[in-house]
């Protein structure tokens, strides 16, 4: 669930509640909430109307039922098949506020993590793993629960949503690209067919044509993803580690490797990889498959390795790899930047494992203006976004 934000190259080559009918249907999958591998089985409440004093829900991720987004833009710095490259339009990216997995390193944490000490704590303590560090975590949960600071952001009504959708495509988007919704897809998928159906009264051209994006953590279910079936072209979920022990330390999830695999081989069975030449020229658009993105932590290349190897196992010629080398330390996540030797390092592990058809971002060590800032209308630096919506500005 990242959006990248420096120059990649090519290293070989309730809303729902309003509009759809089956509503309870819908609801019910909130109440109790099983949607990701954290499995809660919280009661995720709506407030009547589905309209501001929302109350939290009582899950990990702390989200209720309404669908909450930070913001929406016109998005130049993700892959050329994503953009279009320099000629294209950019990809219409979307930012839904919350977040299931919650990383202490998330550089989007003003809108993925309010609850963002408490996490720490607890991914600290659920990797320590004793019996008191886990009793004392959840008193810590439940009182930042009481006092908590909601992540940025506001509730939005399915044609709201189907709106930022068809405002980025009348923008020249050349997709709609959901960033972290993994708790919310009963919402999300509501959102994205009522964008494909068109606004009620509005023209009949005004419809979502072009492909929709999955930008996710894959800590997620495949019955879950099954929601996603008929409404998502293109899966762009993170393989963040296979290690147990980072995942647990740095995420509170020492379960993620295991539901991350599951979840990438169900979306490579759910989507096979497919290209569409652009008709201005440019690069070839992607409007099916998987692309898997893995972010390299400092001092764990080894578990880079790890991740390379099953990729190279499992996935290569059904889906593309993309590394990132962006991490810049927030929060008690590693520290440092990668450093040129450990760039060189994972570079290698690519030809030694033969994959050699995916992106790879160039090392941007010491830079952080390019780290959004979602109190800001937009976000990024401007020659990498430009504002369509903003949680509370509206449309620009
Ligand atoms: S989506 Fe949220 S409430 Fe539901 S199981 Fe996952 S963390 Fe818990």
């Amino acid at each position: 669930m990242c959006v990248l934000n420096s120059i990649t190259r090519a290293f070989v080559k309730s809303n729902i509640f309003f509009i759809l009918a089956g509503m309870t249907t819908v609801d019910s999958l909130y109440r109790p909430c099983r949607l990701c591998p954290r499995r809660c089985g919280a009661g995720r409440t709506i407030s009547p109307g589905g309209k501001s004093a929302v109350p939290a829900g009582s899950g990990y991720c702390g989200e209720s039922a309404a669908l909450r987004l930070a913001c929406a833009s016109i998005h130049r710095g993700e892959e050329p098949p994503l953009t279009g490259g320099a000629g294209g339009g950019g990809s219409g990216t979307i930012f839904v506020s919350g977040c299931n997995l919650g990383c202490v390193f998330c550089q989007n944490w003003q809108i993925s993590a309010g609850l963002s000490a408490n996490r720490q704590k607890r991914a600290w303590q659920i990797s320590a793993g004793s019996l008191i560090a886990r009793r004392k975590c959840a008193l810590q949960i439940s009182a930042g629960l009481a006092a908590r600071q909601m992540p940025a952001g506001r509730p939005v009504l399915t044609e709201e949503f189907a709106r930022i959708c068809l405002a980025l495509q009348s923008r020249g988007a050349e997709n709609i690209n959901i960033v972290t919704g993994s708790h919310a897809v009963p919402a999300l998928a509501a959102g994205i067919a009522a964008a494909r159906a068109g606004i009620s009264g509005g023209p009949a051209a005004d419809r979502l044509r072009v492909p929709v994006l999955w930008n996710s953590s894959a800590y997620e279910l495949p019955e879950t993803l099954d929601l996603l079936s008929d409404t998502v072209d293109v899966f762009l979920p993170d393989m963040k580690t296979l290690d147990g022990d980072i995942s647990g330390r740095y995420c509170g999830a020492p379960d993620y490797p295991a539901a991350a695999k599951e979840a990438v081989r169900k979306m490579m069975v759910m989507r096979s990889l497919r290209f569409e030449k652009a008709p201005g020229g440019g690069p070839d658009r992607m409007v099916s498959g998987v692309m898997i993105r893995h972010l390299v932590l400092p001092g764990h290349t080894e578990a880079t390795r790890t991740v390379l190897r099953w990729f190279a196992d499992h996935c290569a010629g059904r889906a593309l790899l993309s590394l990132m080398f962006q991490y810049t330390p927030l929060g008690p996540g590693p520290q440092g930047s990668i450093t040129r030797a450990e760039a060189g390092r994972v570079l290698g592990w690519l030809e030694e494992f033969g994959i050699d058809d995916g992106y790879c971002q160039e090392p941007v060590s010491g830079t952080t203006g390019w780290l959004p800032d979602f109190e800001k209308t937009n976000p990024f630096p401007s020659e990498l976004s430009v504002p369509v919506w903003h949680w509370r500005d509206g449309f620009a």
